[in-house]
């Protein structure tokens, strides 16, 4: 993997655009699409879990896509010996990592503290100023509506993320001082949520699992065990999804659009 640049902003990281996977079909509409796609994950790791083979088939499509990375992560191990800041540093390497076999321009992180994610101005503004800084066509993040058990982080980053993109990202009055920095309003196309219980879109993302699975596999701390078992899982269950649509493998998503 080539390393990555560190970009000007500090939390950021520009990321070289992997080409070491084939271009997907074109028989999709968005397929031709070459708009920008932000996607916005609570955890290192999610987003290749939930989404993983469609931000490589889409970046294998020339799309340019930022990952914005909600949470550091740093709860994420039942080792005695592991402390929290030196998990967060191993996730975000792991993360830089996992983003260049994804094919990510550049990575985000909000370093907010694992399992304290919360809808707060701060948060609101900082997913915001992404959605404004890049223009997305395309969001792309997780489903939030999950009663019952779920992971609050899940819950926070699905929901502030769809109230940035309406109405905050694109209403002129909120977040003022975007405007005097130079960041224009903006308003997204398009919101791909995965983890959706009650997905309508089906992509086809046979040419770009084993990428997917490749790019998971590189959050060592936590999938460095018992991998075998979890790539096993991982294609029983996405094989089921495929079938949806008469596919080898496939990813399920809610998809808005907004007009
Ligand atoms: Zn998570």
């Amino acid at each position: 993997m080539t390393q990555p640049r560190e970009s000007s902003n500090p939390s950021s990281v520009e990321q070289p655009r992997a080409q070491a996977y084939p271009n997907p079909d074109e028989s999709e509409d968005l397929s031709r699409s070459t708009t920008p796609v932000l996607v916005v994950t609570p955890h290192p790791d999610d987003a290749e879990s939930g989404a993983g083979a469609t931000i490589v088939k889409w970046a294998a499509q020339g799309r340019r896509i930022v990952l914005v990375v909600c949470t550091n992560g740093d709860k994420g191990s039942s080792d005695p010996e592991m402390t929290s800041p030196k998990l967060a540093a191993i996730r975000e390497e792991e993360q830089r990592e996992a983003a260049g076999v994804l094919g990510v321009s550049e990575v985000v992180f909000l370093r907010h503290t694992d399992q304290h994610l919360k809808d707060t101005y701060e948060l609101r503004e900082q997913i915001s100023r992404e959605i404004r800084r890049h223009m997305p066509h395309t969001v792309l993040t997780i489903d939030p509506n999950r009663p019952y058990i779920r992971h609050e982080d899940h819950y926070v980053c699905g929901r502030v993320t769809l109230n940035c993109v309406f109405p905050y990202a694109r209403d002129r009055m909120a977040f003022p001082e975007h405007i005097e920095e130079g960041l224009e309003p903006h308003k997204v196309r398009e919101v791909y949520l995965w983890g959706s219980l009650d997905p309508d879109t089906f992509l086809d993302v046979t040419d770009t699992f084993d990428a997917k699975l490749d790019a998971l596999s590189r959050h060592r701390s936590q999938v460095g065990q018992g991998w075998e078992l979890r790539e096993v899982r991982a294609r029983t269950r996405y094989a089921e999804v495929g079938k949806r649509i008469g596919a080898t493998y496939a990813e399920a998503f809610k998809r808005i659009e907004i007009f």
